[in-house]
């Protein structure tokens, strides 16, 4: 975890990334908040690999950050364990599915984020990282591989569910 402070809004939290970028959207949001540092080298890594900036939508959320945003009453935003980002790209939508695909694949970003024991979700619009063990959610099928045992899933509104479960 690192600590991100509004007073530090210009220092880089990795190469492409500033701590403004990653500090909570939330209305109400504290003057510092703490953060899971494996989001920010995880959404490094991804814009290293596609050479495309990033927006990051969501990170910590507040209680009513979180209630605003429609988030679950169990969402890992609340702790600072999740990030939601898109592409700033025209073919953002493109990019989500190709790097879906990917995973489906298991090819480069596959190998690179499992490797990291990252649990992603591609919506259609946006991608949701965290690094914790899946709770509530129910997969279609399990896989275990070197990098541990995932749940799958798929649904209109989560295109594709990739849940770390132990
Ligand atoms: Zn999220």
């Amino acid at each position: 975890m690192i600590t991100l402070r509004k007073t530090d809004f210009k220092d880089k939290v990795t190469e492409n990334f500033t701590v403004k970028e990653w500090f909570s959207k939330s209305a109400d949001a504290p003057d510092s908040h703490l953060l899971d540092y494996d989001l920010c080298e995880a959404v490094q890594v991804i814009r290293d690999m596609y050479n495309t900036p990033i927006r990051i939508n969501s990170t910590l959320r507040t209680l009513k950050g979180n209630q605003d945003a429609g988030g679950s009453p169990q969402s890992n935003h609340l702790t600072g364990h999740a990030v939601d980002f898109s592409f700033i790209s025209e073919s953002n939508e493109d990019i989500i599915a190709f790097m879906a695909n990917q995973w489906t694949l298991k090819g480069m970003c596959y190998q690179e984020l499992r490797g990291m024991r990252a649990s992603v979700i591609f919506y259609p619009t946006f991608i949701h990282i965290d690094f914790q063990e899946g709770r509530g959610f129910k997969p279609q099928s399990i896989f275990t591989d070197e990098f541990g045992t995932y749940g799958f899933g798929n649904s209109v509104k989560k295109k594709y569910f990739f849940g770390r479960t132990t």
